[in-house]
């Protein structure tokens, strides 16, 4: 039997839930559906179970530099991994919990669990029930990307999400890929306790970074005994002497660096290979990508996309935003656009990087006359007080405009004080307004207009 809905929302990731209830708050009969967990990533394997990690890594790093504050410790700190993950799971599962208990008990909105795949532009399978509805919103999300390595199906190896289960600590864990998330487990697991390397294809770490901010990232964990291997063009893996191997190199020695453990974690690929797009004739691009225009419809009327599936975005506030922008267009009349909106984001690691805007490569190549200032973090009260005083805070400014075209701040609290840069840009205000305003001291943003009084052409 066919059931029939006035919407369905395919994925309960970021978007999909408070599109659901939106849509049922609003008198839309509504189902979502969901295959796993509901929350999606960020809930269950992404941002909150790695935040809540991380803090757990911070607060054994703050008691091992307890002397510097003056605080004695009698015995060296032990991080007590089952604990640690216990911690993880009770909030994921508050998070997780909450989710689900919001969509059940939202009006007119039917949570069903299942997978959903088309079986026509309005129709889905889910399990046994073939559902239609006139508007259907795809939140799938995605998933690591596992490339075919050679020697990988000879091995064991993690993922962020297998990584979820552990509750040991690795004795040398090996991460195949130097971007966001392996640096955020990189430095997780070594103030756990573990010896950490670090293997990276390219010639530097998040190359989508400048340089400078790459190089000082670097040096700041490599500062906590985690080595890297960058230039790993001949990657391989292998099972070695109750370990595994990661051949590196081809030609310059060692070729191969052995470990206890390897995390892969070289990259997303969205989950749409087993949705049945084809037969809904919803158009994907070379990688698998949902293609949206810039307000996230697909090529087939009455359907959108939403979230990491449509590539327009990577983050949990990229999905959310896709929402926003979604309901307020269908229910309030609106003309939002992903267009829009400012890209940022931050890296997690500690200090934080927080990033908003243009990088200073991509300024430079705009070819436009271009303003920038740069602090180091030794310079703020702040980071002083508190013995933090890695990194620095770069703002780029347009010569002729006066608004701000990027910032990355890093450092303690960058991932806060980036904000004080992105709401003056989002209100497309000169930076001058944020020269002007008077700030709380002691924070991190309060030098952000003693910053902004030393510009100097980018030369
Ligand atoms: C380790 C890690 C750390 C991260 N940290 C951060 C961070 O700190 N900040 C940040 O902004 N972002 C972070 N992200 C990214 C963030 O998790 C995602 O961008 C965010 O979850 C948005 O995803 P989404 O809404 O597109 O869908 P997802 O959250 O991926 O959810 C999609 C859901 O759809 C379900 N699904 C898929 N296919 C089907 C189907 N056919 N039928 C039914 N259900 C289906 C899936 O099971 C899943 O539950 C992190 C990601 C990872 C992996």
């Amino acid at each position: 039997m066919t059931q029939t809905f006035d919407a369905i929302v395919i994925g309960t990731g970021q978007a999909g839930p408070p599109l659901a209830v939106r849509l049922g708050n609003a008198g839309r009969k509504t189902a979502i559906i969901e295959r796993k967990r509901v929350g999606g990533t960020c809930v269950n394997n992404g941002c909150i179970p790695t935040k809540t990690l991380i803090a757990s890594a911070r607060a054994a790093h703050v008691a091992r530099r307890g002397a510097d504050f003056g605080v004695m410790l009698d015995a060296a700190p032990r991080v007590d991994m089952p604990r640690a993950k216990a911690r993880k799971d009770a909030i994921v599962r508050q998070s997780n919990t909450g989710v689900t208990d919001w969509l059940k008990r939202a009006p007119n909105v039917t949570l069903i669990e299942g997978h959903a795949r088309f079986e026509g532009p309005h129709r889905v399978r889910v399990n046994d029930s073939l559902l239609e509805a006139p508007q259907i919103f795809i939140n799938v999300g995605g998933r690591a990307a596992v490339p075919d390595m050679p020697g990988l199906a000879e091995v064991s190896y993690l993922t962020n999400s297998s990584m979820m289960d552990v509750d040991f600590l690795p004795e040398h864990l090996l991460i195949v890929g130097g971007s966001y998330i392996g640096l955020e487990f990189a430095q997780m697991y070594r103030r756990f306790g573990s010896r950490v390397t670090v293997i990276e294809m390219g010639p530097r770490l998040i190359g989508r970074e400048d340089d400078d901010v790459s190089q000082a990232i670097k040096e700041i964990l490599e500062g906590e005994g985690i080595a890297f291997r960058l230039n790993a063009q001949c990657i391989a893996l292998a099972r070695r002497d109750g370990g595994i191997a990661v051949n590196v190199s081809c030609e310059e020695e060692p070729r191969e660096i052995i470990g206890s453990h390897v995390l892969l974690a070289v990259g997303r690929v969205p989950n749409t290979h087993d949705l049945g797009l084809d037969t809904a004739g919803v158009k994907t691009d070379a990688r698998g990508y949902i293609v949206v225009d810039d307000e996230l419809r697909t090529n087939v009327s009455g359907v959108w996309a939403l979230g990491d599936a449509n590539g327009r975005g990577a983050f949990t506030h990229t999905s959310y935003n896709d929402y926003e922008i979604v309901a307020a267009n269908l229910l309030e009349g609106g003309a939002r656009r992903v267009s829009q909106r400012i890209a940022a984001y931050a890296l997690f690691i500690d200090p934080p990087l927080g990033r908003v805007g243009m990088t200073e490569r991509e300024v430079r190549a705009s070819g436009r006359k271009v303003l920038a200032g740069m602090m180091p973090m030794t310079r703020v009260g702040r980071a002083r007080e508190r013995s933090e005083t890695q990194g620095f805070m770069q703002v780029l400014v347009d010569a002729e405009t006066e608004k701000i075209l990027g910032a990355a701040p890093l450092g303690t609290e960058g991932d806060e004080a980036i904000h004080c840069i992105l709401d003056v840009m989002a209100a497309g205000a000169p930076y001058t307004v944020l020269q002007r305003a008077m700030h709380i001291h002691p924070t991190v943003c309060e030098l952000l207009p003693t910053l902004l009084g030393d510009l100097k052409p980018l030369t």
